[in-house]
């Protein structure tokens, strides 16, 4: 689906008095995922206003898949029967300032909460790279940014309302629902519809983001512990060319009182000179202020703007997580295999992601560290080069993120989720029929069962 019949799309949903066939008004365009490299299986698209559609929809249909914002490179949202988006729910319902909390509808993005958020003086703990992304879809997946001390964007969460399988509404909290909780809110979009998602909030900030060129390898994994801890967010990008991380991107709050330093060096590294994109051939007007001016934090977490195309556009996407005592071993058994990824790569990213306790995220009760891969559009290839990447990082603890491509088998994706038969177990508590399961998740979670 290109960009005008995404708005077309989008003003449809919005304009939708009723819940009504999307698809069935534009019969000619296939319905595709955001790079495009995903036609799902189905163009039946409804869309929900409010909890009372929603809850009309559900029961009626045998098998659905919610679906958010489309950007996931996999098939986890695919479906082949009927597709319900909540789009149109995107208000935010309640800001606690008390229990410092922020209320929103199933179908926001961080595009549209964070600049209503920081304008009431709140702020995020951390966003991904990109703010275009739904809350619920996000969360579901449990999407990252970067820092030492940040869990992923999922850990914000301290309640959801969801319609089960049935239509009955359910509303489960960190506080009241333990376990239920923590197995539930990375989701995987398997246990229903995600009609409500309350977030903690902290007191808006501003922050500054400083780039540097040319980091050897050989200084980050001497100085590992230093430099991910040297700004409140830290990524670092590579093209495994030349054993060198072609830009660091520092990301530090602006504490009152505490000036920031910015030395022109950073580990053999220089700073730049002027603003860049992680890819760098590609136009920085894409990405978000840097060179140290400072500005509001979620004009700043994220790389690239909204309003804008993020990342390359054209592109697929992989993700590993890996122990973070094993970040040096997986990063250097990656960099052995440069010859080979180099020609299908766009750029990799290094992230670093603070342990939490929510049962399907990668980093249930362990610090992680990510290595990312942007590819270019050749799944042909990249499909040849995954396992090859995956032979090295599986013994290593390494495990895909969610919504991105990876090949390894199921039985190896398994063994990183101790609690997957609680999960498999929930699953089956909230929808016994498996009307939210797809083949992806009957593959990747239900297939041991
Ligand atoms: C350019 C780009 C940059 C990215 N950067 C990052 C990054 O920095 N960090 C990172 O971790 N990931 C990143 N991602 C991946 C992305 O964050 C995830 O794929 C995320 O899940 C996308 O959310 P979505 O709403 O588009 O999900 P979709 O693809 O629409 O859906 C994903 C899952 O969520 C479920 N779901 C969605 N909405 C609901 C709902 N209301 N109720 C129940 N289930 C629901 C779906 O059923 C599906 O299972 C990036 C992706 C792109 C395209």
């Amino acid at each position: 689906m290109n960009k005008r019949t995404f708005i077309k799309l989008t003003s449809a949903m919005a304009a939708s008095p009723i819940l009504s066939p999307l698809m069935a008004a534009m019969p000619d365009e296939k319905l595709k995922n955001w790079a495009g490299n995903l036609e799902y299986g189905t163009e039946r698209l409804y869309s929900a206003e409010s909890l009372e559609q929603v809850r009309e929809f559900v029961p009626k249909q045998s098998r659905l898949k919610v679906l958010g914002t489309r950007h996931c490179f996999n098939t986890i949202a695919n479906s082949t029967d009927e597709f319900l988006s909540v789009r149109p729910m995107a208000k935010i319902v309640a800001l606690d300032a008390t229990a410092r909390t922020v209320t929103v509808e199933g179908g926001m993005s961080y595009g549209q909460l964070c600049p209503e958020l920081d304008s009431k003086g709140f702020a995020l703990h951390n966003l991904a790279s990109l703010p275009h992304i739904s809350i619920a879809g996000a969360c579901s997946t449990a999407t990252h940014g970067s820092g030492d001390k940040n869990g992923n964007l999922s850990t914000a969460v301290s309640a959801l309302e969801l319609v089960t399988a049935t239509g009955e509404v359910v509303q489960l909290s960190r506080k009241a629902d333990g376990d239920t909780f923590r197995g539930a809110v990375v989701g995987l979009g398997a246990l229903g519809v995600i009609t409500k998602v309350t977030l903690d909030v902290q007191p808006t900030f501003q922050m500054r983001q400083y780039v540097y060129e040319n980091l050897p390898m050989s200084q980050w994994t001497e100085n590992f512990e230093a430099i991910e801890s040297s700004a409140y967010s830290v990524s670092l990008f590579t093209d495994w060319q030349r054993e060198k991380f072609n830009e660091v991107w520092l990301k530090s709050r602006v504490e009152d009182g505490k000036p920031f330093r910015a030395p022109e060096e950073f580990y053999g590294a220089k700073r730049a000179t002027k603003n860049l994109h992680p890819i760098a051939e590609l136009s920085a007007e894409n990405c978000t202020e840097q060179m140290g001016v400072p500005g509001p934090w979620y004009e700043r977490l994220p790389h690239f703007r909204m309003g804008f195309t993020p990342s390359a556009g054209k592109e697929l996407q992989s993700e590993y997580f890996v122990p973070r005592p094993n970040a040096i071993d997986a990063v250097m058994a990656v960099e052995r295999l440069h010859d080979r990824i180099t020609p299908h790569l766009l750029i990799t990213e290094i992230r670093t992601i603070a342990a939490d306790d929510l049962w399907m995220s990668p980093c249930y009760k362990q610090a992680c560290v990510t290595i990312h891969f942007t590819w270019k559009q050749d799944w042909p290839a990249v499909q040849k080069l995954l396992p090859l990447i995956e032979r090295e990082l599986v013994p290593l603890g390494g495990r895909p993120h969610w919504g991105k491509l990876f090949t390894m088998p199921p039985q190896q994706v398994h063994a990183n989720y101790e609690k997957l038969p609680k999960f498999v177990a929930l699953c089956k508590r909230f929808d016994p029929q498996g009307k939210f399961r797809n083949e992806f998740l009957n593959a990747n979670i239900f297939s041991g069962s």
